[in-house]
C-alpha cells in the first residue's frame, strides 16, 4: 500500500491509498483519480511520507502488489493506529536516518555499493517510481495522527 498525497488544479491537498505505484499511475491515466472537493481530474503528486527500505529485503511483509485494495480513510482507526506505531517505533530504532539521500543509499545499498543495512530517510515521488523500476526493495512509512500534530 502506498499514500500519496495528491493536489489538484484548485490547490485542494488530500490523501489516497493505491494498491502500487503502477495501479495509482493506471488509475491517474483513466481519470479515476478526482479531488474530493471540486471532483478535478488535473490530479498531482505532492511530495511523500517518509520512506524505509530494509537492506534484507521485505521479509514477512508482502510486496506492495500482493496486497488487497483496501479504502482507507486518510487518518487510520486506533487498532490500526496502534499496531503501526509499533511497527514504526521498531523501524526508527532499527535504522539509519538518512534524510533526503534516502534513495541514493537506498540504490547503493541494493547494487552492493554501500554497507548493508536498514536505512530510513525521505524521497519524491519521482524517486520512489525509479527505486521501484529498479527493483530497490523499499517501503512507505505510515503517517500516524500525532505525527501531524
Ligand atoms: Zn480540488
Amino acid at each position: 500500500m502506498i499514500k500519496y498525497r495528491l493536489g489538484c488544479a484548485d490547490g485542494h491537498e488530500f490523501e489516497s491509498w493505491f494498491r502500487s505505484i503502477a495501479d495509482y499511475d493506471k488509475q491517474s491515466r483513466s481519470g479515476a483519480v478526482t479531488c474530493p472537493l471540486c471532483a478535478s481530474t488535473e490530479i498531482s503528486k505532492l511530495p511523500m511520507a517518509p520512506a524505509v527500505v530494509s537492506a534484507r529485503g521485505n521479509k514477512g511483509a508482502p510486496a506492495p502488489e500482493q496486497l488487497p485494495a483496501v479504502a482507507a480513510p486518510s487518518a487510520p482507526p486506533a487498532a490500526m493506529a496502534t499496531a503501526l506505531r509499533a511497527f514504526k517505533k521498531a523501524v526508527m530504532e532499527n535504522s539509519e536516518d538518512v534524510g533526503g539521500r534516502f534513495a541514493e543509499e537506498a540504490r547503493k545499498i541494493h547494487f552492493g555499493e554501500a554497507e548493508e543495512r536498514n536505512i530510513r530517510g525521505s524521497t519524491t515521488a519521482e524517486e520512489a517510481q525509479s527505486l521501484h523500476q529498479d527493483g530497490v526493495p523499499f517501503g512507505i512509512l505510515p503517517e500516524l495522527p500525532e505525527d501531524l500534530n
